[in-house]
Order: structure tokens, then C-alpha cells, then sequence
């Protein structure tokens, strides 16, 4: 052997040595980890307490994907690489898929959604508050199809009950809390159509038909209830919830900001989570307990404009939401139930390195993946949507755009040229803690999630199992009896 070779041979011990060494440290790392997870697994007890209080969150169009990438951004906002960060409710116990198509499409929309999570049932695409024998657009046909769903059902069970969203109050998820119509873009009165029959607009139902909204001031004073109207952040952080029984906040005329926009001042609107806070302090006063539903909706439309950084932020903004909302409540009475009403065509793709800047691009690019036109690309993608170069020279790269990749509107590439981008058939997630947080489980239709909440709190058509427990609350009615929060923005072109 001449010296060279044992230098060789040395250099390869060395090596095996040190690789060895690496690899052990490196399972030995994950392997504690998931142990523990194991340990902590095999300790869990099922809470099979009566869920005195349930809260609600959509994230809308909050998919699995959407999840992940806000997951890693979560991490790299914080300095790590991102993809070990677990958001809040990523660490609720129990999770199931959720199947989302409509009576009649595959991919489905927010309106026939919303309806099955809150009322139970299937609807078809484009209705509101309206069984399948609502017919798109028909109003002859919602007059036996209306549905009630967790809000009423809590109300007749003497419970408090909110609704919290970052879009209009007559836009499909909040409207599906209390109106019905067999389709949802009929907001207000100038979008009814001429021949609209016994169909009411969604504004007229919210303000005429509700009846603690009916003459609001005056059905408030005549019980005795202090009740609050606000409409920016100075009003807003000057109520006091253990004088206040009744909260109305209005902060815009349309959608509330998005958060990477949104004004902080005392002008300005309160965040996400600062609206669940007040509302939890409020709603909490009811020994009865409470129904709380809270909608992340512009999730869905920074997706829609194929925006992901303005979608991962507002996903990052329902997290902090949720993270307050747990801090307010205690597991052992208070359902948690955190979902999305559909997914979107959105894509993490192409094999970044780990710890890759999730808003960048994939980096490397390696040969055998590497695009056949030479040029980079974003790893988040969207498979339709405005992102489509249509000025014939094919697509720009983008380390060469004019829009800085982080800009947060920056336009993401998509497959195929749409105005906007559309949502995603596959399957959601659904989070849940809480008492019967474990019925959530397996791969269910996206309605099952009503009467896991039913259940769980004794409303709706299942009181009987809590006649039996005694645990089982005192429904009576009181002062709080339907009490109805609602904070968020200003009706939608009804003046
Ligand atoms: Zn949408």
C-alpha cells in the first residue's frame, strides 16, 4: 500500500465515521421527538363533556396547501426554516378530512359550504340557508327548502351567539348564519332581480327578519340590555365587555382590509383576533354558554387575485385569531372546531432545498427538473388564474419581474389564463379540540361537522344524550337569550 492509498483509506474511515455520527444524531433526534408524541398520544383521554360553548372558525378557502406554505412561512417570519412549525391548531388533537363538493358541482362554493357546516345538509352551488330543492336563482323554489342551522339552534337553546367576519356581513359565509336565497349574490335590493317573487335580499333579511335586529335600539332598550354600535378602532377599544351585552362593529363598506393593510390607527379596524377577543369576553357572560362563528375570508380572495402572499398572511392572521381564542376558553367546555369551506388550485411545487424562502423560487433548480424554457419559478403556483403571460413571448422569469417576489402583490404564475383563479375540489382539513372534539375523525361529508357541534352542545335534534349526563347544562332562557354579535364590516350598497 503506498502512502497515498493509506491516505485514502484513512480519509474513507474518517468519513464513515463521521457520517455514521451525523446520521445517528439526526435519528436519534427525530426519533425522541415522535416518541414523545407517541407517549403523549397513548395518555390521551376522551373529553365526553357537554360543550357548554362552540366556536366556529372557516378559514375560507383555507386548503391543505395553503396550510402548509402559511406553516412555513409561520417559521421563516421567526428565523427558522419553517417547514418543523406547527400553527395553533395543528395542535388540536383530533383531524379529519372534509369532503366539500356541492349537491351539484365537484368543486363547490362558499354559500352551499357554509350552509352545510352550519345547518347540516348538502345545498347546491350558489345557495344560501336552502336545502337541495333550492334551485339556482329560483325564488319559487326556496319557499319549503329553508334550513336552520347552529346559530338558531343555540339561540332556542338559550345560548349567546356571534358571528365575527374580515368580509361583508351579507357576503355567503356569514350570510348562511341567518339568511336564506337561492343565490348569494343577491346582497341588497339593487341586486335582486325584477321578478324576484317572495325573495327577500340578504341585507333586508339580516336587518327585517332577524328579530333582535329588527328596530335594534329600541328592542334593546325595552329589555334592559346595554348594547354598542361601533365602527372604528377608538370605539372599538373603548367597549367594555362586562358592560356590554350587545355588540354591532361596522369598520367598512365593503371587506375589511387585508391585514398586510390594514390601518392600525384609532381611524383604523381592528385585527382578527382583537374582534374574537371582545367577542368571547361578551358572549361569555351567558352561564347558558355560546355559539361563536368566525370566517377568515379573504383567504379566498388573495387566492382569487393569485396573490399567496396576501392568502398566507390572512391565514397567519385566522392563526392568531385562533391562538386567542384558545387562550380565552378552557378545553374542558369550549369545542373548537377550526376548517376550511373549500381548497383552492394552489400548489407548493418543484424540490426547493428545506428552509427555502417560501415566497421565492424553487432554488436549485436541478437538471433533470430543470423548465424547458430556462427560467425560474415560483414555488408557489396556481393552476389557473390571472398569473398567465398572455403577451405571447411566454412567461417572465421571475428573478427578472419589475414586482419584487415579496411585495404582497405580487401575482404568482398559473397554468391557465382566468381573471380570476378558481377554487380546488380535494378534500380540507378539519382541526378540532374540545369536548366530542373526537367525532371529528376519518373522512367525512363536510356537513357532518354541524352535528358533530350540535351534539357536542346539546342543540339542534340532539339534546336527548345530555338529559343523561350530569354534566348537562340548565337551558333557560334569560336576558342573553339571543344575543347576537355581529363585527365586521358595513352592509353592502343598501343606502
Ligand atoms: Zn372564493
Amino acid at each position: 500500500m503506498t502512502p497515498c492509498d493509506k491516505h485514502v483509506v484513512l480519509f474513507s474511515i474518517l468519513f464513515i465515521l463521521f457520517w455514521n455520527y451525523i446520521y445517528t444524531q439526526e435519528a436519534y433526534v427525530w426519533r425522541k421527538e415522535s416518541q414523545e408524541i407517541l407517549k403523549n398520544a397513548l395518555n390521551r383521554k376522551l373529553n365526553t363533556n357537554v360543550a357548554k360553548n362552540v366556536i366556529l372558525f372557516i378559514g375560507d378557502g383555507m386548503g391543505v396547501s395553503t396550510v402548509t406554505a402559511a406553516r412555513i412561512l409561520r417559521g421563516q417570519k421567526q428565523g427558522r426554516p419553517g417547514e418543523e412549525t406547527i400553527l395553533e391548531f395543528e395542535k388540536f388533537p383530533h383531524v379529519a378530512l372534509s369532503k366539500t363538493y356541492n349537491i351539484d358541482k365537484q368543486t363547490s362554493d362558499s354559500g352551499a359550504t357554509a350552509t352545510a357546516l352550519m345547518a347540516g345538509i348538502k345545498a347546491n352551488y350558489y345557495t344560501i340557508g336552502v336545502d337541495g330543492r333550492a334551485k339556482y336563482a329560483n325564488c319559487s323554489s326556496i319557499r319549503n327548502a329553508k334550513v336552520d342551522g347552529m346559530v338558531n339552534w343555540s339561540k332556542y337553546a338559550g345560548k349567546s351567539t356571534g358571528i365575527v367576519t374580515s368580509t361583508r356581513v351579507t357576503h355567503a359565509t356569514p350570510a348562511a348564519a341567518y339568511a336564506h336565497a337561492p343565490q348569494r349574490e343577491w346582497e341588497s335590493d339593487i341586486k335582486l332581480p325584477a321578478n324576484h317573487g317572495e325573495c327577500k335580499d340578504i341585507a333586508y333579511q339580516l336587518i327585517v327578519d332577524q328579530s333582535d335586529m329588527q328596530m335594534w335600539k329600541l328592542d334593546k332598550e325595552e329589555r334592559g340590555a346595554i348594547y354598542k354600535y361601533v365602527w372604528n378602532n377608538s370605539d372599538f377599544n373603548a367597549i367594555d365587555p362586562t358592560k356590554t351585552d350587545y355588540l354591532l362593529g361596522l369598520f367598512q363598506q365593503d371587506h375589511l382590509d387585508y391585514e398586510l393593510e390594514r390601518d392600525q390607527s384609532d381611524k383604523g379596524e381592528p385585527s382578527l383576533s382583537e374582534l374574537v377577543r371582545k367577542a368571547i369576553q361578551i358572549l361569555s357572560k351567558n352561564d347558558n354558554g355560546f355559539f361563536l362563528m368566525v370566517e377568515g375570508g379573504r383567504i379566498d380572495h388573495g387566492h382569487h387575485d393569485g396573490k399567496a402572499k396576501k392568502a398566507l398572511y390572512e391565514t397567519l392572521s385566522l392563526e392568531d385569531a385562533v391562538r386567542e381564542a384558545v387562550a380565552l376558553t378552557d378545553e374542558e367546555e369550549t369545542l373548537i372546531v377550526v376548517t376550511a369551506d373549500h381548497s383552492h388550485v394552489f400548489n407548493i411545487a418543484g424540490y426547493p432545498k428545506r428552509g427555502n424562502d417560501i415566497l421565492g423560487v424553487v432554488d436549485p433548480l436541478f437538471r433533470q427538473w430543470y423548465p424547458l424554457d430556462g427560467k425560474a419559478y415560483t414555488t408557489l403556483l396556481y393552476a389557473n388564474g390571472p398569473g398567465f403571460n398572455m403577451s405571447g413571448s411566454g412567461r417572465t422569469d421571475p428573478l427578472e419581474e419589475v414586482h419584487n417576489l415579496h411585495d404582497k402583490d405580487y401575482v404568482q404564475n398559473s397554468g391557465v389564463p382566468l381573471k380570476s383563479e378558481t377554487h380546488g375540489g380535494e378534500d380540507v382539513a378539519i382541526y378540532a379540540k374540545g369536548p366530542m372534539a373526537h367525532l371529528i375523525h376519518g373522512v367525512q361529508e363536510q356537513h357532518y361537522v354541524a352535528h358533530v357541534m350540535a351534539y357536542a352542545s346539546c342543540v339542534g335534534q340532539n339534546k336527548d344524550h345530555c338529559r343523561q349526563t350530569n354534566t348537562a347544562l340548565s337551558l333557560q332562557n334569560n336576558l342573553f337569550n339571543s344575543c347576537f354579535i355581529l363585527l365586521n364590516c358595513v352592509f353592502y350598497s343598501i343606502y
